[in-house]
């Protein structure tokens, strides 16, 4: 059976390839399409559809936007966004200029307590990434102040601890529009991953109806055989389509494989093929 990957991170976003190795990695494992899916960037669609020309892999333009949805952080993934498109430009400029000011008020908070941690150190380290809280972790690490990734979350970089800074997101509607407006799908993301009850997660997907979304994550790493199976129906139910993907990060999330997540994963090519039709791009 041909099958495809729709949720894959670069280093646009958090993962560790470049969009060039995501797509020979791709092309390698013998995958039919893949979707690259950033978070709240769309920077590194552009080379990974010219390596998927290159190597004749069909590369699905995405991203994954986080949002507000009642003070939790639920992600909108967008299938054929238009890179270019003026919208999504000016919003991703307001997310990486929030993202830039909460960076550099974590590095002054950690430097005021004595950490030997700057910016310029974290720059010259992961350059050209998105920085983010995974790469204070890293260097805290390197640093020897952690003896892992996890420690530094768990004791200074977790809401709650000391250098926790809560990031200000987009509303569920204004990113499902924004998606809408750039020529994108827009798809609920891992409905099971907010920790929400089923009668929570209904009312999700109800408000998610009402704001324009057809489709939903029902493929996911993280999804069990049956919570796979009771999104497929509740889609089916819904009239609704489905996508899906691993959400791989490359060797930042080691257990994610991608096309096949953890050995549990496996979507149907024909998952894609109903995805461009419904996006009108048949
Ligand atoms: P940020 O966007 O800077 O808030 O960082 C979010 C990233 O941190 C996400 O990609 C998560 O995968 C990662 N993350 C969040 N909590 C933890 C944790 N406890 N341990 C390791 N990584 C985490
Ligand atoms: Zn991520
Ligand atoms: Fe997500
Ligand atoms: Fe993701």
């Amino acid at each position: 059976m041909k099958t495809i990957d729709l949720h894959i991170h670069t280093v646009a976003s958090d993962g560790t390839d470049t969009p060039s190795q995501a797509v020979k990695k791709a092309a390698e494992l013998g995958l039919a399409a893949i979707g690259i899916t950033d978070h709240d960037s769309v920077a590194g669609v552009k080379e990974a559809q010219e390596a998927g020309a290159a190597l004749g892999l069909e590369v699905v333009s995405g991203i994954e936007v986080s949002s507000d949805y009642r003070d939790n952080n639920v992600h909108v993934l967008g299938y054929f966004v238009d890179p270019d498109a003026t919208a999504l430009c000016t919003v991703m400029d307001w997310i990486s200029r929030e993202r830039e000011e909460r960076n550099v008020k974590m590095a002054a908070m950690l430097a005021a307590d004595g950490f030997d941690i700057s910016m310029e150190e974290l720059r010259q380290t992961y350059p050209g990434a998105v920085l983010g809280r995974p790469h204070f972790a890293e260097l805290m690490m390197k640093k020897g102040y952690v003896s892992s990734v996890t420690e530094g979350f768990d004791r200074y970089l977790e809401v709650g601890r000391r250098y926790f800074l809560p990031k200000r997101r987009i509303p569920f509607a204004e990113a499902i529009s924004l998606i809408l407006s750039s020529g994108g799908v827009p798809v609920l993301a891992h409905p099971f991953q907010y920790h929400y009850s089923w009668e929570e997660t209904m009312e999700l997907v109800d408000t998610a109806e009402a704001l324009g979304i057809r489709h939903l994550e029902a493929y996911y790493s993280e999804h069990t055989p049956e919570q796979q199976a009771q999104l497929l129906a509740l889609a089916a139910e819904r009239g609704f389509g489905v996508t899906g993907g691993s959400d791989y990060h490359g060797s930042r999330k080691p257990y994610i494989r991608m096309g096949s997540g953890m050995g549990n994963l496996s979507v149907p090519y024909s998952v894609l093929e109903s995805l461009r039709r419904d996006a009108g791009r048949v």
